[in-house]
């Protein structure tokens, strides 16, 4: 399966200003830092949301008045409002004092978001690593970023990429590995009935884009058995 990745700039999420290096190293900063990343969502109108999942549903020929149902379009207009909220959370980062330069990786990072082009629920894990440069993160940070942007409707291939670029527009790291395995519902519950296909998307910056070796030890830390580059 190809994958390119499709940015969505509207979505990003506002970078700093890059650091000036005119000797090509980065400026070391103070202390933690911390970027606030914001939900950036719109308000939700849970009873315009209701009164639309019941027009939805009569539409499709779904009778609420059965016993049981009367309250499927307020419990169906929740459980979506709870798949697109995100909390605001803080992107802090540490220096790097130790000098550590070998791959930080959270492997097998659970997520689940909905394909905006069926709303309907894709989930698989995510692998997210980096190569320090002067700053590392906290490390429920790389779980954390996942979570914020699958927060909303999606396709796999920009939410890879923006877990990637955030934390190189906020890290600044030497090298940025994402790679998200899922398997989409929209495409083994309906449609082929692929059942059990998994789509594999990634997102390389940096060293581990231009370096082999880097870029093999992180798929080999990943676990994901052939490199999808
Ligand atoms: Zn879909």
């Amino acid at each position: 399966m190809t994958h390119r990745p499709i940015l969505d700039t509207a979505d990003q999420t506002p970078a700093p200003p890059r650091p000036n290096s005119t000797n090509g190293s980065r400026p070391r900063s103070p202390r933690p830092e911390a970027v606030d990343l914001d939900g950036a969502q719109r308000p939700v109108d849970l009873q315009a949301a209701e009164r639309a999942a019941a027009d939805f549903l009569t539409a499709l020929g779904v009778d609420l008045d059965r016993e049981g149902r009367q309250a499927t379009p307020a419990r169906m207009a929740s459980a979506y409002a709870e798949l697109f909220a995100t909390e605001p959370f803080r992107l802090t980062t540490f220096p790097n004092d130790e000098g550590y330069d070998e791959l930080v990786l959270a492997r097998a990072v659970p997520f689940r978001t909905l394909c905006e082009h069926h709303m309907m629920l894709f989930s698989g894990v995510a692998h997210v690593g980096y190569l320090p440069g002067d700053r590392i993160l906290g490390l429920s940070k790389l779980a954390r970023l996942v979570g914020h942007f699958a927060a909303r409707p999606q396709t796999q291939e920009r939410l890879t990429m923006q877990v990637a670029k955030c934390l190189d527009e906020n890290l600044r790291p030497s090298g940025v590995g994402v790679v998200l395995e899922a398997e989409h519902t929209c495409m083994t519950q309906r449609g082929v009935r692929a059942l059990g296909a998994t789509t594999v998307t990634s997102a390389l910056l940096g060293t581990l884009r231009s370096d082999p070796r880097s870029r093999a030890e992180f798929f080999a830390l990943a676990g994901v058995p052939t490199s999808p580059s």
